[in-house]
Parts: structure tokens; sequence; C-alpha cells
């Protein structure tokens, strides 16, 4: 795990942050790599975010791609088994189960692992409550969209790398296919990120967790928040550039903090 970010929250803390996102009357939830990471899915910048030696920051780029799909396709071959095997931890499910249970939460993640989906289904199966469908920033690891012909859908079959030929290719055009995520140096869907950023305006208040807040534009999200008179609570065991913005400040994992803050079980 990174540098810790200060001394875990008391009861206090905690008490006076739930009061401020109980009396908001819309909230927004960022996410990001870190509140997976109980899950045991890896996150980029912590010390087990390394493939075969290579940083994901050398391979989750479109020129990587350009150069030699067979190895980006891989690299995503083993993610997806990796993420397969991993399940919501408490943090997902008790963020699941506060969103069903009151009206004005709207979930932003930066996360490409599905996992909030799966712990809104758990939710959804074991009390009947629906809560919202989370706006996904940086797409799924689960979809791949053309090359060409810029078709998307969902793409969750083993994916053969032993050459070009065997990658996956497009029903409609022939084109290669790609992982349909956002790659660094690669733009987001402006309609999806004037979502965020209105829905983000909008919000008494923002909770961020898990996310190291150094990539643009998503860092600023919560900046809209602040802009329109709202307040952010922060949770990540280290600090990021929001820390000294954040109204509360709760310090340590988002899978042992989130049902405390919630008050909901995990
Ligand atoms: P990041 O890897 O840059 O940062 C992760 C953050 O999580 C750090 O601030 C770290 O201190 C914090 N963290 C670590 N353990 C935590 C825990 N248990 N609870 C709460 N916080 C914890 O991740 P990022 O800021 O999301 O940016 C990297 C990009 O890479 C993302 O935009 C995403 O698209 C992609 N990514 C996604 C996944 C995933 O879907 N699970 C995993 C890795 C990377
Ligand atoms: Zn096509």
């Amino acid at each position: 795990m990174t540098s810790a970010g200060g001394p875990p929250p008391s009861t206090d803390e905690i008490r006076a942050a739930r009061q401020l996102l109980d009396r908001a009357e819309r909230v927004l939830v960022l996410t990001g790599a870190g509140m997976s990471a109980e899950s045991g899915v890896p996150t980029f910048r912590g010390s087990d975010g390394l493939w075969k030696n290579h940083r994901p920051e050398e391979l989750a780029t479109p020129q990587a791609f350009a150069r030699d799909p067979r190895l980006v396709w891989e690299w995503y071959g083993w993610r997806r088994d990796l993420v397969r095997e991993c399940s919501p931890n408490a943090g997902h499910r008790a963020l699941a189960r506060w969103a069903a249970s009151r009206d004005g939460v709207s979930i932003v993640t930066q996360n490409v692992d599905g996992l909030h989906e799966a712990a809104a289904a758990e939710v959804a199966a074991e009390a009947g409550a629906v809560g919202p469908d989370p706006l996904r920033l940086h797409g799924s690891i689960f979809r791949a969209r053309c090359t060409e012909c810029a078709e998307e859908d969902t793409h969750d079959c083993p994916v053969d790398t032993r050459e070009r030929g065997t990658l996956p290719h497009c029903g409609h055009c022939g084109g290669l296919l790609r992982p349909a995520v956002v790659w660094f140096g690669e733009g987001l869907d402006p309609a999806t990120l004037d979502t965020a950023f209105r829905t983000a305006g909008e919000a008494g208040v923002c909770l961020v967790a898990g996310t190291s807040a150094v990539v643009q534009p998503v860092a600023s999200i919560p900046l809209a928040t602040l802009r329109s008179g709202g307040q952010i609570v922060e949770v990540n065991p280290a600090r990021t550039p929001l820390t000294h913005m954040a109204s509360h400040v709760l310090n340590g994992p988002s899978g042992i903090l989130l049902p405390d803050l919630l008050a909901v079980p995990g």
C-alpha cells in the first residue's frame, strides 16, 4: 500500500462526515482503483501493478496497442482472468446498499472491473433494492470496440493472442477489436464527462474513495461540487491532491471505512 496519509479517523470524525452525507440532498460518489484493492485487483500505481515487468502506463496507451496489439490483448486477458476471480468487497457492498436505500446518490467510477455493478446486483438479489447504475468514465475490460467502425459490445470470451490474425475481430466490418477502455492520452466520452461534471455541480457532497486524483480531467470533478458551494469527503489511506480541499479526510481503506461511514453492513 502507498504511504500512510495520517492516523485512522476517530468515531467522532466518522460521525461528522456521516451527518454531512445524511443532510445532503444529492451526493456524488467518485471512485478509483483503490476501491477494488481489497478485492485483490491491483491499482496501477501500487507496488503490485506490474505485469511481466511492464508498467501499466506503458501498456494502456493507443501507441502500445498500435505497436503490439497481441501484447496488450494478452495483458487484458490476464486482467480479465484476475478480475473474474475477485468479488466485491465490503466497501462496494456498503456503497451499493446505501445508494439503493436513499435518493440522490450518483456513482461515478474510473474503475473498469465491474465490481460496483456486481455489488449492486448482489444487493438487488438479496434485498430487492435497486440502486443507481454507476457512470463508467473509463469503460469496461469486459467490452471491446472496433478500431475501424467503432462498434462496441460486451466481450468476455478468451482471447487467442498467438498471432495477430487470431485476435478478436469485428463481426460487422472485420476490423481489429480493442478493449473498450480509455487509455492514457485518450479523451473521455464528452457526454459522459459532461454528465459527471453536471452531477458534481448539483451535489452537496462529493465522496471521493480510492482515487489518487492525479489523472485529469477526472480529478477535477470534485472541484465542481466545491465551486457550487458543496463539500468533499475523502476516503483513502494516502494523501492526494484533493486532501487539503476536503472537509473530512478519512484515512484508511474503503473496505473498512465505507461500512462505518455509511452506517450499513458491508
Ligand atoms: P491509482 O492506481 O492511481 O490510485 C489508487 C488510489 O487508491 C491511491 O490514491 C491509493 O492510495 C488508493 N488506495 C489504495 N488502497 C486503497 C484502499 N484499500 N481503499 C481506498 N483507497 C485505496 O488509481 P486511479 O486514481 O483510479 O487511476 C488509475 C486508472 O487506472 C483509473 O482511471 C482506472 O481506469 C484504471 N484502473 C482501474 C482498475 C480497476 O478497475 N480496479 C485498477 C487499476 C487501474
Ligand atoms: Zn467494425
